[in-house]
């Protein structure tokens, strides 16, 4: 190469590094071209040859700015030093799947390079198809063009320049693949704005750009922060239950969140824009003005109640707070509304009230420590004072704290509902009036209603029915007993005499007299319990021998039932001897009596810890958890279809679990439906010094 292609001598550039690849992150085309034209100038002018693969207008711009600066591209592109190719048509040729295959990227770039080599030259090129793979989203595939040009460099030798616009790569999203393309370059070339300022300069402008940097990050952090803050209210306001719009100062509304909707039966989309007022029944428009008013005047407006019309007409009733909303330079541009809607809860309130004023039974209120808020005038009626008389009462606090605040406090404690019970509260006059009490929690603000139910009547009944009870059996016993002890004789008298009939009714006579005297016994001893007269004993019981003879002695009157002990106790307890061998009897015979089907009943003693445990169980109909309390309660049978075909009074259980109380001890059942019975007996454990007691097995060992 005889002739310069330029006009003018080389300028003094420092010699290019062969298998360099550099980059330029441009900020605007202008500083890409001049960037562009620098590169490829120096290489025309140190007659390099220079390929460029850019796209058409690049191209263009390129041509434009070195022809202007005096370079001759005609005769350079005679001369086979400057070489041009379509980016977008040379990736197309290596492409696969979108993704550049370096067996054929060699075969489209090697014979460009290879055709240089034989100039014997230096071979510079600027490419742009990784900057076009970037724009058109596909970074992974630059990244990885930039990886196959570096592999091609380790085998030839040329320089490689690349440009990307730094808009394409801004985002944090970036930032990872940024950093490799950056890795990918051996040199990133400074744009020309800052190859002119002095080191000095150039410190400074790094320490600019590092604190633009700085600012950049917190400033987004903070709209990161302000961002979730936002959404977080946002999420609020669409997931409350209360309305909530604003609206501009003229009244349009210009946002309504999802309960809106629900309340008032208007859609977002119905709503933005209209008039506030729409809401408003016809005799309530001016309070428009009012609310206005007020927030003009930066008032808010809290809880206010009112009426609102639904989008079908219907009017509710609306408890609204209102606040102007104001501008960042505090002026107030808009209103912001949150209406809840207190239509069930008036309606509540007003039942309430109706209730409360029925006086059909006492009804209290009080708050979570028990103290009396409110009651009505069954209440005052029941108590015998007037309302005057009543708040001096409570002022002294006597009455509340005595009698019902027990109630509400185990109410409170077990957040629940308790079941309705029996208590005594004072009457005026001192007397204790008996009354039935239910305690519910109304609120979850801790408001508790009471109903009183006098029960005196009942209990009056209660107390004839149990001295009629009592006068009966005693009046029976006598001549019972007296009818037992003349059958007896009689027994006697003819036992001798051939007369089979007439022992064999004799006999069917004293099993019925044993059945009254039974009968009659319980009777009086549930008299006697209700009057504290049961009479206990008090001796040592050996536990074992006490269970082998009831269970020998009612094993004698069945045919039908197998009754086994298995284990033993080893034990001794304290207590009258006969009462539990009443209680024992007593579970025998219902394990009996309530499994028709069956023909085993265990008992198994045993102890467990300072108790003596007896299990009695039965495989017949079973008890469902519902009646599992109430069957020790006086007179309480089941009456399911299976238990209705059974005699007995309901008294058994009673008696028993009254005597064992007695004696510090408990009874309870385990069983369901169907599956049978297993009633447990513990009784406190005597220690005795001549009697060491070992515990044997303890109840969880049994079958
Ligand atoms: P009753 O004289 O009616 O048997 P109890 O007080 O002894 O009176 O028992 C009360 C109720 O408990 C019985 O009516 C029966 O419904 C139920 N019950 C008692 N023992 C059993 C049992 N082993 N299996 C099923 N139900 C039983």
């Amino acid at each position: 190469m005889t002739r310069t292609l330029r006009g003018f001598s080389a300028p003094q550039q420092p010699e290019p590094l062969t298998r360099t690849h550099l980059v330029q992150f441009s900020e605007d085309e202008a500083s890409l071209i001049d960037a562009v034209s620098t590169f490829i100038g120096a290489g025309l002018a140190a007659e390099e040859v220079c390929i460029l693969i850019t796209t058409p207008s690049h191209l263009q711009s390129l041509e434009q700015r070195l022809q202007a600066e005096g370079f001759d591209l005609a005769l350079a592109r005679d001369s086979g030093i400057f070489i041009s190719r379509d980016a977008a048509m040379t990736l197309e040729c290596f492409l696969i799947d979108g993704e550049p295959d370096p067996i054929r990227f060699a075969e489209v770039i090697k014979p460009l390079i290879e055709e240089a080599g034989q100039r014997n030259c230096r071979v510079r090129i600027f490419g742009e198809m990784v900057a076009l793979l970037w724009a058109q989203g596909k970074r992974t595939a630059a990244v990885r063009l930039e990886a196959v040009w570096n592999e091609f460099l380790t085998r030839s030798s040329f320089l490689l320049f690349c440009a990307y616009p730094i808009q394409a790569m801004s985002g944090s999203r970036h930032e990872a693949q940024f950093t490799q393309i950056c890795r990918q370059h051996s040199h990133i070339v400074l744009p020309e704005s800052y190859t002119r300022l002095s080191e000095r300069e150039r410190g400074q402008a790094f320490a600019l750009l590092q604190q633009k940097a700085h600012s950049l990050e917190a400033e987004i952090a903070e709209r990161k922060a302000a961002e979730q803050h936002l959404r977080v209210l946002a999420s609020i306001v669409e997931s409350s239950d209360d309305a909530i719009l604003s609206k501009d100062l003229d009244g349009f509304i210009t946002s309504w969140n999802n309960a809106a909707e629900r309340i008032y039966g208007y859609s977002e989309q119905e709503m933005i824009g209209q008039h506030v007022t729409i809401l408003f029944p016809h005799d309530r428009h001016k309070e428009y003005e009012q609310i206005m008013e007020c927030i003009r005047r930066d008032e808010r407006i809290e809880h206010y109640e009112t009426r609102r019309r639904r989008k079908d007409g219907t009017e509710l009733l609306v408890s609204i707070t209102i606040s102007p909303v104001k501008d960042e330079a505090g002026v107030i541009c808009g209103v912001s509304s949150i209406a809840r809607d207190i239509t069930k809860q008036r309606l509540l309130a007003d039942q309430s009230q109706q209730l409360f004023a029925s006086n059909l039974i006492g009804i209290f209120l009080a708050d979570r420590a028990g103290t009396l808020q409110e009651v009505n005038q069954a209440f005052l009626d029941l108590v015998g004072y007037t309302r005057a008389e009543w708040q001096a009462e409570m002022e002294r606090a006597s009455f509340a704290a005595s009698h019902l605040r027990p109630l509400v406090l185990q109410t409170s404690q077990e957040h629940s509902s308790n079941a309705p019970q029996e208590t005594v509260i004072p009457h005026k006059s001192g007397r204790a009036i008996p009354v039935l009490v239910a305690v519910t929690c109304i609120s979850h603000g801790g408001t508790y209603i009471g109903f009183v139910l006098d029960i005196s009547e009942r209990k009056e009944l209660e107390q004839r029915k149990d001295t009629f009870i009592g006068m009966a059996s005693h009046e029976l016993k006598t001549p019972v007993t007296c009818l037992k002890g003349c059958l007896t004789l009689l027994q006697r008298l003819l036992a001798n005499q051939d007369n089979e009939k007439v022992l064999r009714n004799l006999t069917r006579m004293d099993a019925q007299i044993e059945k009254l005297t039974k009968l009659i016994n319980d009777l009086l001893d549930i008299s006697r319990m209700q009057t504290g007269k049961l009479i206990y004993r008090e001796e040592e019981i050996e536990v074992d021998a006490l269970v082998q003879d009831v269970v020998e002695s009612v094993q004698e009157t069945t045919m039908t039932h197998q009754l086994q002990i298995r284990g033993a106790s080893r034990a001794f307890v304290l207590g009258d001897r006969d009462r539990l061998g009443q209680v024992l009897i007593n579970l025998l015979t219902n394990a009996m009596k309530y499994s028709p089907d069956a023909h085993l009943v265990i008992v198994h003693p045993s102890t467990e810890g300072r108790q003596v445990l007896i299990s009695v169980q039965d495989f017949g109909l079973g008890i469902a958890k519902e009646h599992h309390h109430k069957i020790f309660e006086r007179f309480y049978q089941v009456t399911d279809q299976a238990e209705k075909t059974y005699p007995g009074l309901g008294i058994g259980l009673t008696i028993s679990s009254e005597i064992v109380k007695r004696h510090q001890g408990r009874l309870w059942v385990e069983s369901e439906r169907g599956q049978g019975a297993i009633f447990y007996l513990s009784l406190p454990l005597l220690q005795r010094a001549d009697h060491p007691t070992e515990p044997t097995e303890t109840a969880s060992e049994k079958g």
